[in-house]
């Protein structure tokens, strides 16, 4: 199965992409997560990265592009994977089309997950993410079990750097600008389903796996 999270920053993409990931036995693809361990190594993606990153803007397609058509080769890919923040606009799109048809497959599903503009902020102020295996957290409504203390590997939680108030209004102004057109183009494709991305979390991921037709 083959799919992709839509939605704005903090509708819960990550959380139910791990909890999917785990629960479907495929690959997450994360392209922020890829890009903050490219920073995080310093390396020259990360460099290149990184200004747009803490700026809240989208890193230029052809970086984004280019590490997601090297990761959809990958052999864990076979069987399918879950594409969570990627693509993020129509040119973005358009490339990852011409990606899926060189590699002669295509998407099952485009899940949109929506959420308001109040709840965004509330949900990324308070997100924590671990240093070693970029779980993500929330200090209310997803705690870790010891505070500061990933679950799954031990690692550090942090929070990220464009977590912060003003930088989140800016995602979300690129997210209307840039990504919400993409719920156009993929119903005209016949792919996107509606998921409410406010709730409970297992709740969340009920409906999500309804929607894949695996609940
Ligand atoms: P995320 O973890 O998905 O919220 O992404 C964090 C940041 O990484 C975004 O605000 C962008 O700066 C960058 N980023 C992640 N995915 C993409 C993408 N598909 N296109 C451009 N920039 C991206």
């Amino acid at each position: 199965m083959r799919f992709v999270l839509l939605g704005p920053p903090g509708a819960g993409k990550g959380t139910q992409a791990q909890i999917l990931a785990k629960d479907l036995g495929l690959p997450q693809i994360a392209t922020g997560d890829i890009l903050r361990a490219a920073l995080k190594e310093q390396t020259p993606l990360g460099k290149k990265a990184e200004s747009y990153m803490n700026a809240g803007q989208l890193v230029p397609n052809e970086v984004v592009v280019g590490i997601i058509a090297e990761r959809l080769k990958g052999a864990d890919c076979r069987e399918g994977f879950i594409l969570d923040g990627f693509p993020r606009s129509v040119p973005q799109a358009e490339a990852l089309d011409e990606i899926l048809t060189q590699l002669g497959i295509r998407l099952d599903a485009v899940l949109s997950m929506s959420i308001d503009e109040k709840a965004v902020v509330e949900r990324l102020a308070g997100r924590r993410i671990c240093r070693s295996c970029q779980a993500s957290y929330h200090v209310v409504f997803y705690p870790a079990e010891q505070e500061n203390v990933c679950d799954k590997c031990g690692g550090e939680l942090y929070q990220r750097d464009d977590d912060r108030e003003e930088t989140i209004l800016n995602r979300l102004k690129v997210y209307a600008d840039s990504t919400a057109p993409l719920i156009d183009y993929y119903s005209r494709k016949g792919l996107l389903q509606e998921v409410d991305g406010q709730g409970e979390i297992s709740d969340i991921t009920k409906a999500l796996k309804a929607a894949l037709g695996v609940g």
